[in-house]
């Protein structure tokens, strides 16, 4: 446990919460924004900074109950479709350090919650094939 993580202090029973899902690695409970009706997040019991620090067996019990969540809102709360989303680090919109997955129920597209890609106006300049192989090389 990390003592200023407000996760961990969650998990620990030191803060409340609204729980939804728990087994033995894996807590959920919903958003404090709630952002959409029912936005849910699903976090590792033990503090792993972010998805992409998180050991596979433990990011993939916590995957697995993002799935369930996700096909629950969509059974129980008529939701019409999910958002499955993690950040990883502040520069992509992380506030709290400790892996979790959000799993956003979706009503219509008006609904309060929005993901916008534009098309880098740049795109034309990239050599996509060697962009390709600098990740490629990095897969472990
Ligand atoms: P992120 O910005 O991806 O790190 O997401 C952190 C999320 O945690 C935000 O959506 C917050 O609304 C949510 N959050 C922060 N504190 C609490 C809390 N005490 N209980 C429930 N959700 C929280
Ligand atoms: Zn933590």
């Amino acid at each position: 446990m990390i003592n200023d993580c407000i996760f961990c202090k969650i998990v620990a029973g030191l803060v409340p919460c609204t729980k939804v899902y728990e087994d033995d690695d894996v807590l959920a409970f919903l958003d404090i924004s709630q952002t959409t009706v029912g936005h849910t997040l699903v976090v590792s019991k033990k503090h792993y900074d972010n998805f992409l620090a998180t050991p596979k067996t433990v990011m993939h019990k916590v995957y697995d109950a993002a799935q369930r969540i996700g096909q629950a809102q969509i059974k129980q709360l008529g939701a019409r479709g999910v958002n499955i989303l993690t950040n990883c680090y502040k520069e992509a919109g992380q506030s709290v350090l400790h892996f979790h997955v959000h799993v956003i129920p979706r009503y219509e597209p008006a609904d309060g919650f929005r993901i916008e890609m534009y098309e880098n106006t740049h795109v034309g300049e990239l050599n996509l094939p060697v962009l390709a192989g600098r990740i490629s090389k990095g897969i472990k």
